[in-house]
């Protein structure tokens, strides 16, 4: 079998602190695990137009196609607010999301023991939530024709254009099924059938994809309705899929339950690749935090969480993705904390690398 193949994105800002810390994460599991990665490094966002004028180079964009996995810092910074739109670093990251075809958005919301005071909510109803929000990613209004501002009459009208394809909510659909087989059996999908049809076509389809799936206990959801109940009891929830709209919406309120953005890790998947493995790229919820940037103060662990992900869902490496998700558990039951989730007085942050070596020790533990 070939050595599967990681192409690093660290970005701007804290993502190369943050990336720093999952290239020692990635080499524990070869060195200690026998997990051998082919790793390759290149520039994006802002880093990249310093380098060549475009926040992603064509070579760069090659390499991502051809990997079984990208892993992403993140983009961006004050300093590159004043650049024209077309070159500014998210579009390095729009691009990537594009040409991969990247249409299955997965975000976990899950929520550490030993953080579920940092939640909103009570502790009884955060505490050991572990649910995934499946949002699609490159259809719906967002990309729907026609759209713009019109004139009509004496006034200006915004129009964009919710629409879906029977294939565009299959493979989406198919994707959540998998990923409940692999969970707790259980999905929901989240539209609004009541009022719109494109959520009638949804239902219709989530349904008729469920046939192929007898084992997983398929329900459906009203959106607003869904937001409800998660604020009320998310525990109720293991697999939600949804469009692209109400992901973006369900997917943040989700997360947030949990706590701190230094904690939430995503992934996106694509179709299947010759090897049978989804395009995939992975990548903290956070952005490049230029506030704190260059200071050895971010959080390593929604990019670390990335990773584990990636083990998972690209590596069919589920046990060892739970042994790094189980050493990050134990290091936030030891009490030890980036600055980011302080909350108990007394505590003394630790920096990004303190974070870092914490977890492989924890990890070392593990063995
Ligand atoms: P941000 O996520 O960068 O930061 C928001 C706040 O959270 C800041 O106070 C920051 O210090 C804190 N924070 C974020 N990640 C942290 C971590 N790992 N550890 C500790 N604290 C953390 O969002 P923003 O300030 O709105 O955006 C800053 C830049 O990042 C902008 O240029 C924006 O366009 C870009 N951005 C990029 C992405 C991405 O690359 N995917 C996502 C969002 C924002």
């Amino acid at each position: 079998m070939t050595t599967p193949s990681l192409l690093i994105l660290p970005g701007d800002g804290i993502g190369p602190e943050v990336m720093a810390e999952v290239r020692r994460v990635i080499d524990w599991f070869g060195d200690k695990r026998g997990l051998a990665f082919d790793v390759s490094e290149d520039l994006v966002g802002g880093a990249a137009y310093d380098k060549h004028g475009t926040p992603l180079h064509d070579d760069t964009m090659a390499k991502a196609q051809e990997v079984d996995a990208v892993l992403l810092g993140a983009v961006g910074g004050p300093k590159y607010d004043v650049l024209d739109f077309s070159v500014k670093p998210e579009r390095g990251l729009l691009r990537l999301r594009k040409e991969m075809d990247l249409f299955a958005n997965l975000r976990p919301a899950q929520c550490f023991d030993a953080l579920a005071d940092f939640s909103s909510l009570k502790k009884d109803v955060v505490a050991g939530l572990d649910i995934m929000i499946v949002r699609e990613l490159t259809s719906g209004i967002y990309f729907g024709e026609p759209r713009g501002i019109f004139t009509e009459g004496n006034e200006r009208v915004g129009i964009n254009t919710q629409r879906y394809t029977e294939s565009e909510i299959d493979r989406v659909a198919r994707n959540a099924f998998d990923l409940a087989m692999k969970r707790g059996k259980k999905l929901c999908s989240m539209e609004k059938a009541n009022v719109m049809e494109s959520g009638i076509l949804w239902r219709e389809v989530v349904t008729k994809v469920g046939e192929d799936y007898p084992e997983v206990e398929l329900s459906h959801m009203y959106a607003d309705a869904g937001a409800m109940q998660l604020c009320r009891w998310p525990k109720q929830f293991d697999v939600i899929v949804t469009d692209n709209l109400f992901g973006d919406l369900l997917s943040d309120a989700a997360a947030m339950l949990t706590g701190s953005l230094g904690m939430l890790p995503s992934a996106s998947l694509g179709a299947p690749m010759e090897n049978g493995r989804p395009k995939a790229m992975y990548e903290p919820v956070h952005g490049s935090a230029p506030d704190i940037a260059g200071q050895g103060k971010a959080n390593p662990i929604a990019c670390i969480l990335s990773f584990a992900m990636a083990l998972r869902y690209s590596f069919d490496l589920g046990d060892e993705a739970a042994r790094l998700e189980a050493a990050i558990n134990a290091v936030l039951e030891k009490g030890v904390r980036t600055a980011d989730l302080l909350g108990e007085e007394g505590v003394t942050p630790v920096s990004t690398a303190g974070m870092g070596d914490a977890i492989l020790a924890a990890l070392d533990e593990s063995l």
